[in-house]
């Protein structure tokens, strides 16, 4: 069973639904499996891409595209599953969708790229637009493949449709904030339940997995509101530092001049010592003595085998579906605080909302006002999540789906 459907089944049981109706409501709408032959060196290779259309009770289907070898139905439908519950939490007027093209995109040159994926934009045309379904970037894909599908998805119509997918660079209608929403939203739900626990952030100690759009600008926004970020990590491995790295020198470094973050040890201001600094692996980075852990690179990072290691007590779920479900009931039971994924990353989707809007009616908001708005929508959807975990005595994952089931079972005309 996907990870999605048992917290749902959860949820359900909790709410005494009936199974033919979360049946309907679980199950995807449509789903869409197209092949896409695309000419590389004198030869024709076939990929093939999905979209899963899960629910559109609320809106349009909203939700990211990623280029992944691992990217397939069972994927895609767990992911497309995530964002419409996601979106109920946030009380986005929209729905949950989500696909991509199984390649492994670095195997392929930018031209390669581009073609596969205006290829990919023609066979999906018919079942995307502004007021079906949105596209966004996911692991992969970025803002200039977002200008891709704009383009070829403009082609098709004969006539301009900004709104067709969001992500997209500020030049080609992107919103102002996208880049750093899904950091920035995290932080301001960490924010917000701290305030709930009595704590402060001041020399907290947190440890990010992860350093690419989430989890950079996570660790940005943590050292500006006075977090101590102690690690840090890519695919390759990690940095550790006791008394914390100074994260904007860390990004500038990796940002500007490429440098590995193995390699890399830009420590606070404030004396600390450059020998104190370590490499780590992945694994050890999970399992440090932290305040808070930041999952924020890929899925199933906490499962039955590591979570008796786990020591953090407040577990920020940055990444999509980090955590198995065993280990989340062990690391429950063990009285560890999940912040889930649906709250905590929805900072992302909140903004390309926001970039739609904006879209739909020809406006361009300014970053400051982009950021409050999305500091608002998370600070707000936080305290329903934690109202409904205290007064229900279930954890915050069970309260916001919770919330989200409520909302997508009776979608109100004008929920925003
Ligand atoms: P990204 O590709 O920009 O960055 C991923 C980071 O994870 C990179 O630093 C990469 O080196 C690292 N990584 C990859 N494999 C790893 C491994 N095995 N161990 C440790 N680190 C590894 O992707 P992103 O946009 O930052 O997304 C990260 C996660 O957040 C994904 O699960 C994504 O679905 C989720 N998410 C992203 C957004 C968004 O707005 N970008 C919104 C919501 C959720």
């Amino acid at each position: 069973m996907l990870a999605v459907d048992h917290y749902l089944k959860a949820a359900a049981r909790h709410l005494g639904l009936a199974a033919d109706e979360l049946a309907v409501l679980s199950t995807p709408e449509r789903t869409v499996e197209v092949t896409i032959p695309l000419e590389r060196g004198g030869k024709t290779s076939l990929y093939h891409g999905y979209r899963i259309q899960h629910s559109s009770r609320r809106g349009p289907y909203k939700g990211g595209l990623r280029y992944h070898p691992d990217i397939d139905m069972h994927e895609a439908r767990l992911l497309a599953s995530l964002m419409t519950w996601k979106n109920g939490v946030l009380d986005l007027p929209l729905g949950g969708g989500k696909g991509g093209i199984a390649v492994d995109p670095t195997g392929l040159s930018k031209e390669e790229l581009e073609a596969l994926t205006r290829a990919f934009t023609r066979r999906i045309a018919a079942v995307i637009g502004p007021e079906q379904d949105i596209p966004a970037p996911d692991v992969n894909t970025n803002p200039e493949t977002m200008a891709w599908i704009r383009d070829e998805y403009e082609k098709v119509l004969g006539k301009p449709a900004p709104g067709v997918v969001t992500g997209k660079p500020v030049e080609a209608g992107g919103s102002a904030g996208r880049e750093q929403a899904t950091g920035e939203g995290g932080v301001t739900v960490l924010l917000e339940v701290l305030k709930n626990l009595g704590k402060k952030p001041e020399n907290l100690q947190v440890a990010v997995q992860g350093f690419g759009n989430v989890g950079a600008h996570l660790a940005l926004a943590l050292e500006r509101e006075g977090f101590r970020v102690v690690a840090l990590s890519d695919s390759h491995g990690g940095i550790y530092h006791p008394k914390g790295l100074h994260i904007e020198e860390t990004y500038q470094a990796i940002h500007w001049r490429s440098e590995d973050l193995q390699h890399t040890c830009y420590c606070t201001p404030g004396g600390c010592s450059l020998e104190d600094c370590r490499a780590l692996t992945n694994a050890e980075l999970l399992e440090l003595e932290v305040d808070i852990l930041a999952p924020a690179a890929i899925d199933n990072q906490l499962t039955k085998e590591n979570a008796q290691r786990i020591k953090a007590p407040i577990i920020l779920e940055m990444a999509n579906n980090p955590t198995t479900v065993e280990a989340d009931e062990i690391l429950t039971e063990r009285g560890q605080l999940l912040v889930p994924d649906i709250l905590a990353n929805a900072g992302g989707v909140t903004v390309s909302y926001f970039e739609w809007l904006q879209n739909q009616r020809g406006e361009t908001w300014p970053e400051v006002e982009v950021l409050q708005q999305l500091r608002d929508q998370m600070t707000k959807a936080t305290q329903v999540v934690w109202e409904r975990h205290e007064r229900a005595g279930v954890s915050l994952r069970l309260a916001a789906f919770l919330i989200a089931l409520e909302r997508v079972r009776n979608p109100q005309p004008n929920a925003t």
